[in-house]
Parts: C-alpha cells; structure tokens; sequence
C-alpha cells in the first residue's frame, strides 16, 4: 500500500493503473472511494474482494460530465433539472441503464438500472478525466467499518488491497451522497445525504423518502427489486439433469456456460450476473443447475446472490 501525493504525475499514474483494471483510492468531496473501472468486470470484482463485503449491493459509478451519461443511461427532464442545479455534487440518480450500456453488470448487482454521480472534487475530477471511463467507487473501507475521509483512514482499513491511495487531504462533506431513484414516477430519497429532500422538492415537486436500503433488504418482498431469475436454481450440482442449464465453475463437464474455466472467484463474480441472465432462458431450459463454488473470499458474495436467486423462486 502507497500513500502518495495527488499531483499530476501520480493521478497519470492512478490512471494508468485504472485503465489496467487495478483499484485506486481516490478523495471525493463526500469521502474517499475506492475506484475501479466500472467498464471491467474483473476491476468490478476487485472491489468487492478488497472491501470484503459478504454480499453484493449495487455500486456508484462515478462520471467526469454530465455528457458521460448519455451512453449509461436513461435520463428525463427530472435528471436534467436536478444534474443542473446539484451536479457536480454529492447527489446520485438511480437510472435506468442505456442499451448497450457498458458498465459491467457487477456494478448493477444485476438490476435494471445504474447509479450515477459527477463528483466535485479536482482530484476525482481529474481522474476521471484522465481515465476517459466511469468508475465504480465505493466508500475505500472494509466492510462494517466506517467511511474513509482522509487518506490514512484508507490504508489503516484496506491495508495492502490496493495498490495506491492518492492522498488529497481530508473531505470535505463527510457524509456519503444522496441516493434518488428515478425509476418510478416519483422520484425516491433511497438513502439520505448532503442534498435534502426539501432541496430536491423545490425544483422537482414531491419527493419520496424510502426507510429501507435496496442494497440490504430486510423484507424478503423487497428481494423483487433485484433480479430474480425465472427458472428455479439449483445449487451445487454435480451432475446435470434433462432440460437444465449447468452453470460452471472450475474444471466442470457439460457446462453450458462457465463463470471460471480456471476456478478464479474474481473472474467468477465478473461473469455471475451477465451469465445468471444469459442461462435464464424458458424457451431453452427448465431449471439452471451451478456447480459447487467455494464459499471463500468474494465466494462469500457469489453464494448470498445464489441463494437468494434460488429462495427468490421456492
Ligand atoms: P456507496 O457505498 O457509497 O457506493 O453506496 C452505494 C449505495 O447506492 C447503496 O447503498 C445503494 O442504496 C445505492 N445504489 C447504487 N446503485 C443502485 C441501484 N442501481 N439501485 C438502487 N440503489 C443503488
Ligand atoms: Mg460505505
């Protein structure tokens, strides 16, 4: 692990490290985040590994332009209006993702929709910038610890897990971004922050406040909101029966498809929700059938996801 200064010659350096699919911690005006390329799965994966989180909850991908949006996704005149007066800033719209959208599906955690936020402050900025791609930055702390705002927050937490933290001093917020979702008609506070509901109301009309974290469910129906497969899963075969799917993992016979041929988990997680929704496919199987994984590490996260999509059906 590296503390080094945010000049410019190591923000080239973040930058080149993050086109490489590597993890950067970078400061934020809300706190430090640890960054990965939101356009590469395995970068994806990184990040949950890094931070140990036993599950997978959507992440913020982090744009240097309002422009950026375009091709991630969906906006209307609610995004316009709210991305004019608060962008950059710590407010992220929650957006149906653009067709073709090219941030991995990881990110997503494999819902519909893409969170997105244009972060004020120079050092991300010019990250960004310097990338050319959106980047998935989560708060750069363990799991269950609490967020970083200044750089030596993120080395005590995240240790040697990623390569180089640009140090730009302490944040200036300190509290993490609004989370407004935009999916329905009416636009939901899904996780209160710098922005009020009352500065969001002026501009737009009512606004909804959610108690609950779709990123953490406590109610099974709120299960509905992630993707659920339409075909039963079946967990840890070991053979496959007549009409499945068989989803691989490692040196699996008959795989339909293979999250690793190599039994890498990182690269596993990468694949796990583009290839759940390439498998779940009624016209084609009546059950999708995954091959023993080993829960360890960001195994953790592939098995809660599983057995949620197999719950989800029962
Ligand atoms: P952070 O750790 O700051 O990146 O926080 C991510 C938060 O953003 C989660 O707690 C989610 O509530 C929210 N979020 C991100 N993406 C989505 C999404 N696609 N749908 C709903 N909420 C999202
Ligand atoms: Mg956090």
């Amino acid at each position: 692990m590296t503390i080094r200064p945010a000049t410019a010659d190591n923000i080239a350096d973040g930058a080149r490290v993050l086109r490489a699919g590597g993890l950067v911690a970078f400061p934020t005006e809300t706190v430090y985040g640890l960054g990965g390329d939101a356009t590469q799965g395995k970068a994806v994966a990184g990040i949950f590994a890094a931070k140990g989180r036993p599950s997978f909850n959507p992440l913020i991908v982090h744009v240097a332009d309002t422009s950026w949006v375009t091709g991630l996704a969906v906006t209307d005149a609610r995004f316009d209006i709210l991305a004019r007066a608060f962008w950059p800033g710590p407010l992220t719209f929650v957006l149906p993702r653009q067709i073709n959208c090219p941030v991995s599906e990881l990110v997503s955690a494999g819902l519909d929709s893409i969170a997105l936020r244009m972060p004020d402050h120079p050092v991300a900025q010019k990250l960004l910038r310097e990338v050319e791609r959106p980047l998935a930055a989560p708060s750069a702390n363990a799991s269950g610890t609490v967020s970083p705002t200044l750089a030596t927050h993120v080395a005590a937490s995240l240790g040697n897990k990623v390569g180089l933290i640009l140090d730009g001093g302490p944040c200036r917020v300190g509290l993490e971004s609004t989370v407004l979702d935009l999916m329905q008609p009416r636009a939901t506070i899904l996780r209160p922050g710098a922005i009020t509901a009352e500065q969001i109301a002026a501009l737009i009309g009512s606004v909804a406040v959610s108690t609950e974290d779709p990123a953490a469910p406590k109610s099974p129906g709120q299960l509905a909101s992630h993707y659920a497969p339409t075909l039963p899963i079946r967990l840890s075969a070991t053979s496959i029966k007549p009409g499945e799917a068989l989803l691989g993992f490692g040196r699996t016979a008959q795989a339909t498809l293979n999250l690793s041929e190599s039994g890498d988990l990182i690269e596993a997680a990468a694949n796990l929700f583009a290839m759940m929704r390439a498998l779940d496919d009624p016209t084609r199987f009546n059950a999708i059938a995954v091959a023993p994984i080993p829960a360890t590490g960001i195994g953790v996260a592939i098995h809660d996801r599983l057995t949620r999509a197999a719950a989800a059906r029962s």
